[in-house]
């Protein structure tokens, strides 16, 4: 098993890289057995973002933002959105979808910065989770 050590010698996108893998491996599990959050299709599901991970990094690895999707959506629909929208507001409720959405807007102002202490409290984080 990976120390903290042993992280703090990776590079930025290598921490990246193993934090998407811990964090989607999570939202897979999580939501496993439930439909494709945006057409309903009940099939293996990948971790899809309703903002986009690379545009809003503050939302990355928000769990709300990131739901089981299947591929097609995912891929082929660009997140298959406007569906997405209204089924994530009837599972998480509209509180919180606003919350999330205030995350992206106020993050537009303040900027983001990756640091490596960040991706490793989400590596460590959802490593543990995922056991
Ligand atoms: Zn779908």
């Amino acid at each position: 098993m990976a120390t903290i050590e042993t992280l703090k010698k990776k590079s930025l996108p290598q921490l990246k890289a193993i934090a998407v893998t811990h964090f989607h491996k999570f939202i897979r599990n999580r939501d496993h057995g439930q439909p494709c959050i945006s057409c309903g299709k009940h099939t293996t599901l990948q971790a899809g973002h309703f903002y986009s991970g690379g545009k809003h990094p503050t939302v990355r690895f928000n769990e709300d933002n990131v739901n089981g999707q299947c591929m097609r959506c995912n891929y082929y629909f660009s997140g298959n959105l406007l569906p997405y929208r209204d089924n994530l507001i009837e599972k998480i409720g509209q509180e919180r979808f606003d919350k999330l959405t205030l995350n992206v807007q106020m993050s537009k102002r303040t900027g983001f910065k990756w640091s490596k202490l960040y991706l490793i409290e989400i590596i460590e984080k959802y490593k543990a989770l995922n056991k």
